[in-house]
């Protein structure tokens, strides 16, 4: 069975959810670890949600909508996912997490969509009695992408699909060697990922709310199946 670690955050259980329901063994892992202990015997990578990335870390001033507060977090989850990455470990990143995957691989981000982006949908769903999984907003799918491959079989002949979206930033400037594998029809980028890595992946929205009903299943299996190689590899 493959390892996965799981970054701590404060809404962890869908997460857990997620990986058990994929075939995974959890591993939750923080800053109290060192990067090493972390990734030891793991076979894959799960970036989770939460607050915003302090943008001192891509080289930029502080908006005054931005929300950093977890230096220890930003810190350790960037060694985490540069050592992963030297590891050619499977990543899956969501939300914040797709975030701090392209601050650590050297993009930026919008710091705060509302007031940067013009014409900007509404990504933070908060009118009551709004449930995680609620829906939001489509995301149109770059054709070739890791991403729509996986998505393929749920899609049939589709190249766009709804997803529930609840943050105010987003990927900016991308990271070297990263491709964009969706985006909003606003134009925010809401998924990304790197075609030279073993699995690389990262989301803006949260396909672990949808567990028990499966629609973004295959985003958890494919990244699964690429851990188990991992895991195969190691025995
Ligand atoms: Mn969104």
């Amino acid at each position: 069975m493959a390892h996965i670690a799981i970054t701590a955050c404060s809404r962890l259980e869908d997460y857990k959810q997620a990986i058990l329901h994929a075939g995974g063994e959890v591993h939750i892992v923080d800053s109290s670890m060192s990067v090493t202990d972390a990734l030891n015997g793991m076979d894959g990578l799960l970036l989770t949600g939460g607050d915003d990335v302090a943008p001192t870390r891509y080289g930029e001033e502080k908006h005054p909508a931005v929300k950093a507060v977890a230096p220890e977090r930003d810190e350790f989850e960037i060694a985490l996912v540069r050592e992963a990455r030297k590891r050619d470990l499977p990543i899956l990143a969501i939300c914040r997490g797709i975030q701090v995957l392209n601050v650590a691989a050297g993009g930026s981000l919008v710091q705060d969509i509302p007031t940067q982006v013009t014409g900007a949908l509404e990504h933070k769903q908060t009118v009551p009695p709004h449930q995680p999984f609620d829906l939001a907003h489509e995301v149109w799918l770059e054709k070739d992408s890791l991403l729509t491959k996986l998505m393929r079989e749920r899609l049939s002949d589709a190249d766009s699909v709804e997803v529930n979206s609840r943050h105010h930033q987003s990927v900016k400037t991308l990271a070297e060697g990263f491709e964009v594998s969706a985006t909003a029809p606003d134009g925010v980028i809401e998924a990304i990922e790197d075609p030279a890595a073993r699995f690389c992946l990262g989301v803006q929205w949260h396909p672990e709310n949808f567990w028990r009903t499966g629609e973004f299943r295959p985003l958890f299996e494919g990244f699964m199946e690429a851990a188990n190689k991992v895991s195969h590899a190691h025995s």
